[in-house]
């Protein structure tokens, strides 16, 4: 239905963070979304849902246009690599930075392939290959900071936020890769077809940002 639009959206720091944004434009979801087991959450705007999706699907979603609007991090958006989303606004929440890490003091390689455990497959392929740089990359879902410390990879490629992660393991940042934060993407066809409603929601939350700034 072309009056109704879903936005999709993640539990945790970015479902945290954008709330008071939706707030700001007249959007409370009707439960609490972090209590709820619901994943079709309806707000107190009589025109929009919330989906509660993993993060690394948020762009799926939206791409595919089963939610009109979603909030991802730049680097799950650089990750997923899709020229299909328009990337409007940038929330400025979540802020992070997208890096390099590798062992306190470690020497740099002088010679042989690097061996880079990430999540960020595409980015760190991409990264590599922009830099002249033989890599060979080691997929991994989580717990990335072990992999230097276990010999399973000279460095890994991971958000740091702190960097205390990193400390805690003995890892110090290295290669700065992007500047992180999180970004409202919208489907093509939903920008087209249901464009007052979006539009007008990107201006309340785009204000949202302003003020907060
Ligand atoms: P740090 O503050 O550097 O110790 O960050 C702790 C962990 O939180 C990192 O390893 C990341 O996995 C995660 N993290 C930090 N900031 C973000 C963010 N903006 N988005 C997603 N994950 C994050």
């Amino acid at each position: 239905m072309s009056s109704q639009i879903t936005i999709a959206l993640s539990k945790g720091r970015i479902l945290k963070e954008t709330l008071p944004l939706l707030k700001a434009a007249g959007i409370e979801p009707a439960e609490d979304p972090d209590k709820s087991r619901k994943l079709v959450i309806g707000t107190t705007h009589p025109h929009v849902n919330l989906l509660i999706v993993r993060a690394s699907d948020v762009p799926t979603y939206v791409e595919y246009g089963a939610a009109d609007m979603g909030v991802a991090g730049k680097d799950v958006l650089m990750e997923h690599g899709s020229s299909e989303l328009y990337e409007p606004l940038d929330l400025k929440i979540a802020q992070c930075k997208l890096m390099t890490a590798g062992k306190v003091g470690a020497p740099p390689r002088s010679s042989g392939r690097l061996k880079v455990a990430t999540k960020f497959v595409n980015v760190a392929k991409q990264y590599y290959a922009s830099q002249g740089i033989q890599a060979d990359i080691i997929k991994l879902y989580g717990s990335m900071e072990l992999a230097p410390l276990v010999g399973l990879a000279d460095v890994i490629i991971d958000v740091v936020d702190t960097g205390n992660t990193l400390r805690a393991n003995g890892l110090e940042p290295q290669e700065l890769i992007a500047e992180i934060s999180s970004r409202m993407v919208v489907n093509r066809a939903s920008m087209k077809v249901k464009h007052k409603l979006i539009g007008q929601l990107l201006d309340q939350l785009s204000s949202a940002i302003e003020e907060k700034a």
